[in-house]
């Protein structure tokens, strides 16, 4: 008898966390302007079924091309049959790799877009994905689900991070708009260099105009570490309109929207209870 009523109730459990575990797509509807201020006293701890799992970005097929425009430097995948993709985590589908773009701003504590326990950091890198259930970025970016960006703070230190020197090289290439450059494939084995298994995500919005609110954010907490010449790569390149150097190019923090779900997620833990205002309408 107790036996039978202890499955029960683990069934019924489990039946709550597959439900809850998808609950980024059921949430209470509550949907920020990016970026916030994100601090582990005012955030959930959570830890998805799937963890939030990488394929492809560190592949050497094909080749990336980065582009001065005016405003960033963006970086896309170019002879690649299959776009890299993300899956897990917060994610209920496949979303396919788009582009990178980095943010930046003149000083060292200020160019990040997010702020993480109240520091910001020199840079911010930006992976933007589109769920693959639509039928490119352009459609997926009106769409609620449609984008997910994963958002690397960057760090200046005073020691050259390896992995991040082919982008800097190439970046040092496009001062001038409209100028592009090529590098290997494998030119985001940065990401490697932090932790990966832990990071904030909530429901927010593009930075940059027109502002759409369909990024599901994974903003990781460990800054990626840069040396200041690798930094200044970034600043070196000019903007469109008057040829002047791009010195900012950050969002400044936007209010917290009460009641925002903001989770933090450490999937080295062994919690696996998913928190319970998750989803705040549904039925517990
Ligand atoms: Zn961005």
């Amino acid at each position: 008898m107790m036996h039978n009523k202890n499955k029960a109730s683990s069934m019924r459990r489990k039946k709550l966390r597959v439900s809850r575990d998808i609950a980024i797509e059921e949430d209470n509807g509550m949907i920020a302007q990016s970026p916030l201020a994100l601090f582990a006293s005012q955030s959930k701890d959570w830890t998805p079924k799937v963890p939030l799992t990488y394929k492809g970005h560190w592949n050497c097929t094909g080749v990336a091309s980065i582009t001065n425009n005016g405003i960033t430097a963006l970086m896309t995948f170019v002879d690649r049959i299959e776009r890299p993709i993300i899956y897990g985590g917060p994610l209920l589908n496949e979303y396919r790799f788009e582009q990178l773009h980095f943010h930046w701003a003149e000083d060292d504590q200020a160019g990040s877009e997010h702020a993480i326990d109240g520091v910001k950091c020199a840079a911010e890198a930006h992976l933007v994905h589109y769920n693959s259930k639509y039928s490119g970025f352009e459609e997926a970016s009106t769409q609620r689900d449609g984008l997910s960006v994963t958002g690397f703070l960057l760090k200046v230190t005073q020691v050259p991070n390896k992995s991040f020197e082919p982008l800097t090289n190439a970046v040092y290439e496009i001062s001038k708009m409209n100028q592009s450059s090529t590098l290997s494939a494998d030119c985001l084995k940065w990401m490697l260099s932090i932790n990966l298994n832990e990071y904030y995500t909530y429901r927010g919005s593009l930075t940059t105009d027109p502002f759409l609110e369909s990024v599901t954010w994974v903003v990781y907490k460990n800054p990626v570490e840069i040396s200041s010449d690798q930094m200044k790569s970034f600043r070196q390149m000019e903007s469109q309109h008057t040829g002047e150097k791009i010195l900012c190019n950050a969002r400044s923090l936007q209010p917290c929207p009460p009641g925002l779900c903001i989770y933090h997620v450490n999937q080295k833990t062994k919690n696996n209870e998913i928190p319970v205002s998750f989803n705040t309408r549904s039925k517990l």
